[in-house]
């Protein structure tokens, strides 16, 4: 049996090439990068050297704006708590973010409220984008920093972020972007989109578990997360991951290399895949289909569970979620299809599939003869279809 990996935008496989240029740092240059002896000063080097050329590809100013983490959500915890603490004493007490942004900064949030902290959630509408004259309306004087994803993570919608970029400079007021599920995908400059905080992390983008940065533009002064030691130009303490950060800098550098042909190839293979499944009747794509990333495809089949649809998709070999991984497992809708104003019902029935460079279009002529087929399977045995069929 076919075995397809359609799961990418919860997490990818590390590949080799990353995982050949991290292995020096896994076993021979153990080194702690603050120790003054070869192997220290050479783990050191590597951060370094992965610093700088982190700080190329994300069009930073300076390599002392990229500061290394455990990962996306350490960095999307550390962009809004240390901004909002920081700003505090000064009167701001407002956060602009969208209703459906990833548990990171939602939970996030929710507990800045705690702290007395107001937040704006904006509506993402039916095609899951983030109107920029709506966080232009919501800017207050007290406002602290807007924080708006690059990509979501569910439906794979892609964001005015330069626009956005634009009018919170223009305001005065800090923003930020979680650009996990962007990075690798879209082209990323934080100069000329007038970014002032970025998350990323590797794990997304064929890189190791357990590392990202945050990125923080020159001047903006922020409140630590982590206390300790003075890594990180003393913002962030704790001892480097030298390897991880080694890898970032591999799987970000092939990402951006091969961005052109492989982004290309991949939207004609997403769109063969939602051209062919919305051939079911009552099937729909959630989210916008041009404003997308090009591995992202995340449909609707009314009448049937997301979950029994993934159940039976993994026993075809098929590896899908039916929304984000955090939220799986749960029998709760997705947030993110409650805010494109679904109906409770429907937005149970979701199923999402990403893909990467390694998937092929007959990978996708293999999906297309089978969920057709499961989804007949599916209605077939359900008590809904029956009522809702000739609506
Ligand atoms: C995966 C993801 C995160 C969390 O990143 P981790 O490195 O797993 O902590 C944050 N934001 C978005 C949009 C994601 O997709």
């Amino acid at each position: 049996m076919r075995e397809i990996y359609a799961d990418n935008a919860a997490t990818t496989a590390l590949s080799p090439m990353v995982l050949e240029k991290m292995m020096p740092y896994l076993t021979k240059v153990y080194g702690n990068p603050s120790s003054l002896y070869g192997i220290g000063q050479e783990a050191k080097n590597a951060v370094e050297t992965a610093r700088q050329n982190i700080a190329k590809n994300l069009g930073a100013k300076s390599a002392s704006e990229i500061y290394f983490t455990s990962g996306g959500s350490e960095s999307d915890n550390w962009a809004l708590k240390g901004i909002c603490q920081r700003l505090k004493a000064k009167g701001k007490k407002h956060i602009i973010t969208s209703k459906f942004e990833h548990h990171a900064i939602l939970h996030t949030c929710k507990a800045l409220e705690k702290e007395g902290f107001e937040v704006t959630y904006l509506d993402v509408y039916e095609d899951g984008i983030v109107k920029p004259e709506d966080v232009a309306n919501a800017i207050r004087e007290d406002t602290a920093i807007v924080s708006i994803m690059y990509a979501n993570n569910e439906i794979g919608t892609i964001q005015p972020i330069a626009e956005i970029g634009k009018i919170c400079r223009e305001k005065k007021v800090l923003f930020h972007t979680d650009a996990v599920q962007a990075a690798g995908y879209v082209k990323i400059n934080v100069e000329e989109q007038n970014i002032d905080l970025l998350s990323m992390t590797a794990h997304k983008i064929h890189g190791p578990k357990g590392c990202g940065l945050l990125y923080i533009r020159k001047g903006i002064l922020i409140n630590n997360l982590i206390e300790g030691g003075a890594q990180e130009r003393n913002k962030r303490a704790g001892t480097e991951n030298i390897a991880g950060i080694v890898g970032l800098d591999a799987a970000l550098q092939h990402a951006v290399d091969t961005i052109d042909e492989r982004t290309e190839r991949l939207k004609v293979l997403r769109d063969k895949l939602i051209d062919g499944l919305l051939e079911i009747p009552k099937s729909r794509l959630n989210g916008s289909r041009e404003k997308r990333l090009p591995n992202n495809v995340n449909m609707c089949f009314e009448g049937i569970e997301g979950e029994s649809l993934l159940l039976r998709l993994e026993m075809n070999g098929i590896s899908a979620s039916s929304g984000s991984a955090c939220t799986s497992g749960s029998l709760d809708p997705s947030h993110v299809l409650l805010a494109l104003g679904l109906p409770h019902e429907v937005a149970h029935g979701s199923t999402r599939m990403t893909f990467d460079e390694s998937t092929t279009e007959e990978d996708i002529d293999y999906i297309l003869e089978v969920v057709p087929k499961i989804v007949k399977l599916l209605r077939d045995m359900s008590p809904l279809w029956e009522k809702i069929k000739d609506k």
